[in-house]
């Protein structure tokens, strides 16, 4: 897609968004769409190759939570994959500090790169599992917003999110359209771990009938040493 069309559709749809963007900033997301098309054919980054659905799908849905964090807030994204939704909020927002975290090297390879040609500050990509980095001094109750997109159930996904932020910070969950059952069965975890479900508000992606919902959980005490438990546990024996 050529520079003009990319810029004049990701506009329409930050204006439905209500967000107004400078042209530097849409120059990065128009490079950062390219870099990931490309290495696309390499490396297995993500199944939305077209461009207009990779700005709504990706671009869009990562800044509808842009509103959730405070001035220079520090957030960690665990799972990121290709960058979703850490990498979008970062150009978005430079006063943000974000740290990206998933368990495939060559994902972080390509996020690395992403960084450095984005000449991005105050951002960088670890290779680890949440289960662990959760349980390393130096990511343990350290950040003000911990945030995921498309990784786990909310369960499992409070096991991995709450225990890096810090007491009163956040966990922003990305979620599909259907969270009852989850929010049912992920309450007594959310709690064990020092958290609570605070909001949970619906939304509705532009021009399109993708609906999400964005739990918000606070964190209210420390996180007990024994969690996260020990790689693989979380998913497979969720918190009941
Ligand atoms: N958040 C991205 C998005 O929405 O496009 C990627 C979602 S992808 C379905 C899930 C990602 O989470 C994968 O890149 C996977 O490697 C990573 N992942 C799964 N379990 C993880 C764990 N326990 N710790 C760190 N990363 C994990």
């Amino acid at each position: 897609m050529e520079k003009e069309d990319f810029e004049k559709i990701f506009k329409r749809y930050l204006e439905k968004i209500q967000i107004d963007i400078e042209k530097e900033k849409i120059e990065k997301f128009y490079k950062y769409m390219n870099i990931l098309l490309e290495w696309n054919k390499n490396i297995n980054l993500t199944a939305i190759t077209n461009p207009e659905e990779i700005i709504l799908k990706h671009f869009i849905d990562s800044l509808t939570i842009e509103r959730y964090i405070n001035r220079s807030e520090s957030i960690i994204d665990i799972g990121t994959g290709a960058g979703f939704p850490g990498i979008p909020l970062k150009i978005f927002r430079e006063d943000i500090t974000v740290t990206l975290v998933d368990s495939l090297n060559k994902r972080i390879k390509f996020l690395e790169y992403v960084i450095d040609k984005l000449n991005l500050k105050n951002i960088q990509a670890i290779h680890g599992r949440a289960e662990e980095l959760g349980k390393n001094k130096n990511y343990r109750e350290k950040y003000d917003i911990a945030t995921s997109r498309a990784v786990a159930n909310l369960s499992t996904l409070s096991e991995y999110l709450i225990p890096f932020i810090k007491i009163n910070g956040r966990c922003i969950c990305m979620k599909g359209p259907d969270v009852e059952e989850e929010i049912k069965n992920g309450k007594n975890a959310i709690k064990v771990l020092g958290g609570k479900i605070i909001k949970n508000d619906f939304l509705t992606l532009p021009n399109s009938d993708i609906k999400r919902n964005i739990i918000t959980i606070k964190k209210l005490e420390k996180t007990p040493i024994k969690y996260p438990r020990k790689p693989g546990t979380p998913s497979k024996e969720p918190i009941a």
